[in-house]
């Protein structure tokens, strides 16, 4: 119940066990394109350009910002958490002029501070973390999306925590280069890092001057793989592929508004339970993820001892606070197969009795 990896179903366990094939044997082919058909769907996208980066999520962020960054481009990054501050780093590491637009941790980007932030400027890229990790907060982006487009500038978005477990609509929010990651509310293990691109974003990867600094992750040459032509690029981690068909095809017997459903109601009964026990979310309220919960570590109690009793005592794992937030907030993730009523149950019941010690 950590921040992830969540859960892992049997059935993708088992999946993973099976034997090896080969990158270029047909039946992984096959699997390949089935893979890149299911991840639209979860995705909400038409976009041919829509696949599983071999790396974890992270790797999603650097092949989106490795793709479309060249030196000197001007870039404006949301940060609210610890993983805004590493697209700034990514993004810098790429050559790029990054702008800040920053708000206190816990708290959404706002589309006003978005807006000023444009006022004189023609950035390349405007990116956001949809649902921040670190903080439990979850920015809504439609707007902020619209702001961007006006201004000419391609829209980023890190989903490695909501897609899954939150709604995600890449083609109605005109999204130009989304990422994720396996092992949050996909409920895979941690390996592959789904991406998606406009054709927007994939004129701009095209069209550049220089070549993308980065062989492994420039899509020019993995669409050659992903693509029709099924060219050798890399080895691809074949179980991990496997165990992302199995995941995703779990998640789409379940239907993803049957997910989202699902999520939002076990973080309602873990916020009713919390209530009953005097705590709270510290997240800004209107919008807390369903997903990964910032509980207030209550005056007078040390965080670290009731996680570490949470571990030892009862097998149940969450995430500290990071940054300012060290010390401050226990992460309780519900994400993927790990959101059941049961485990919220469970977890109340041992919170209860470790704070009353
Ligand atoms: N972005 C967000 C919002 C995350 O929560 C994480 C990981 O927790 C990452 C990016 C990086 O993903 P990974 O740790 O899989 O490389």
């Amino acid at each position: 119940m950590g921040p992830g990896p969540s859960d892992v179903a049997p059935s993708v366990l088992r999946a993973m066990s099976l034997p090896v094939l080969g990158h270029l044997d047909p039946l992984f082919v096959a699997m390949m394109d089935e893979i890149k058909a299911m991840l639209r769907v979860v995705f909400q996208t038409k976009n041919a350009m829509t696949f599983p980066v071999s790396g974890t999520g992270s790797a999603g962020m650097e092949f989106c910002f490795v793709n479309l960054i060249e030196p000197g481009d001007e870039v404006i990054v949301g940060v609210n958490g610890v993983f805004g501050g590493r697209m700034v780093d990514v993004a810098e590491r790429c050559g790029a002029k990054v702008t800040k637009v920053e708000s206190p941790w816990g708290k959404i980007i706002e589309p006003s501070q978005i807006a000023e932030a444009l006022k004189g400027r023609r950035p390349k890229i405007v990116a956001i973390v949809h649902a921040e990790t670190s903080t439990g907060a979850l920015t809504p982006v439609e707007e902020i999306s619209k702001l961007a487009h006006q201004a000419g500038a391609l829209f980023l978005l890190d989903t490695v925590t909501s897609l899954g477990g939150w709604p995600v609509r890449v083609d109605e929010w005109e999204v130009d280069e989304i990422y994720s990651g396996t092992q949050k509310c996909l409920s895979c293990p941690p390996g592959l890092a789904p991406v998606s691109l406009s054709d927007r974003a994939m004129a701009v990867a095209t069209n550049r001057k220089t070549k993308v600094q980065s062989w492994y992750l420039d899509v020019n040459l993995l669409a050659s793989y992903w693509g029709q032509e099924r060219v050798y690029h890399h080895t691809a981690p074949i179980s991990m592929n496997y165990a992302l068909h199995e995941a995703l095809r779990l998640v789409l017997i379940e239907g993803l508004e049957s997910r989202w459903k699902r999520h939002q109601a076990n973080h309602e009964l873990l916020k009713k339970g919390l209530t009953e026990l005097g705590l709270s979310i510290a997240s800004q309220p209107g919008h807390q993820l369903w997903q990964l919960n910032a509980v207030t570590v209550p005056e007078g109690v040390d965080e670290a001892t009731v996680r570490k009793a949470l571990l030892n005592d009862f097998s149940i794992e969450v995430g500290a606070g990071l940054g300012p937030l060290k010390g401050k907030i226990w992460r309780v993730g519900l994400m993927g197969e790990t959101s059941k009523p049961e485990h919220v149950e469970t977890f109340l019941r041992a919170l209860r009795g470790i704070l009353k010690k």
